[in-house]
């Protein structure tokens, strides 16, 4: 029974995928950030690998009924619009220095995620130039503010657009965001958590009306698999698997995961789950830990 167990243990920290997306205390929304305690903790958990993808955020938003949690760094303008404290690359590189030095049999690497960079192509240059990340995700996390108009300047976080749209309609201007940032030129590899707005999913709205929405999720993937992206599978909330048959289906090509964890103790959150569901659809994982899971022969799994 006991060498059983060690099998089956051994079977699943062998089954852990790299945290390619993680937030340290460089991140100007992550207050309880700690870079060392959260290499730390990767060798506690046995993660072989992670990227620490700091936020690049250039889109502000209006802060209408939420406002921002505390202990979170940023400065509203004039007029009401709130921005996170710019990313300090050179005190970011320099911690990450030092916990490579500190951790040697951990694979640590640099990262950013960048929210909407094909709004901002001459600012995201800049810093990835300067970053030299290796991890590069993009991400939506700004919609037009109904009230005042994306002509006008205003944007809203996407959970505060639940304020102002119907909730379906929330969910697919979000998705025609993620289509065109994919289709742009963008320079990232990774779109970041595909289902975002469903962390705000009000209970009101009842159970998500998939079948309205499959349409465009499909439109949204398929841009992605054109463009050669790879697909994150955010462990914040369970991806439901449907999304990934629909990877599958639209041609995509490989996938890789990320807690987006902004605390030591969230690293590593619900990534065992994730493998075997992304194992399950057909996709199988490389000779290293940071390479992407490639779609293997077989077919794309249950629908
Ligand atoms: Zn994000
Ligand atoms: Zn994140």
């Amino acid at each position: 029974m006991v060498n059983r167990h060690s099998d089956q243990v051994a079977n699943v920290v062998a089954m852990l995928p790299a945290d390619g997306h993680v937030h340290s205390q460089f991140s100007w929304d992550a207050p309880h950030g700690d870079m060392h305690a959260t290499c730390a903790r990767a060798m506690a958990l046995g993660l072989p690998a992670l990227a620490f993808t700091e936020h690049l955020d250039l889109t502000p938003w209006t802060l209408r009924a939420h406002p921002v949690p505390p202990g979170c760094r940023g400065r509203a303008d004039a007029r009401g619009r709130y921005l996170g404290e710019a990313l300090d690359v050179a005190a970011h590189l320099e911690r990450l220095l030092r916990c490579q030095q500190a951790f040697p049999g951990l694979v640590i690497w640099s990262g950013l995620e960048i929210s909407e960079p094909h709004w901002h192509p001459r600012e995201v240059a800049e810093v990835v130039a300067a970053v030299s990340p290796q991890r590069v995700i993009a991400s939506v996390h700004a919609l037009a503010d109904v009230h005042l108009g994306a002509a006008d300047g205003g944007y809203v976080e996407v959970g505060d657009g639940f304020d102002q749209r119907p909730a379906v309609e929330v969910v697919r201007a979000y998705l025609a965001e993620v289509t065109a940032m994919c289709t742009s030129r963008a320079p990232f590899d990774v779109l970041g958590h595909i289902d975002y707005p469903l962390r705000y999913w009000p209970k009101g709205a009842g159970p998500v009306p998939w079948e309205e929405l499959a349409d465009d999720f499909r439109a949204a993937l398929e841009a992605a698999a054109a463009a050669e992206r790879v697909l994150e599978v955010n462990t914040r909330v369970p991806l439901p698997p449907r999304v990934l048959s629909w990877w599958h289906q639209a041609g995509g090509q490989a996938v890789v995961f990320g807690s987006d964890a902004h605390r030591p103790l969230e690293l590593g959150r619900g990534l065992v789950e994730a493998a075997a569901m992304v194992s399950a659809h057909g996709f199988v994982p490389g000779q290293r830990p940071f390479e992407p899971w490639r779609r293997g022969p077989g077919r794309g799994g249950a629908r």
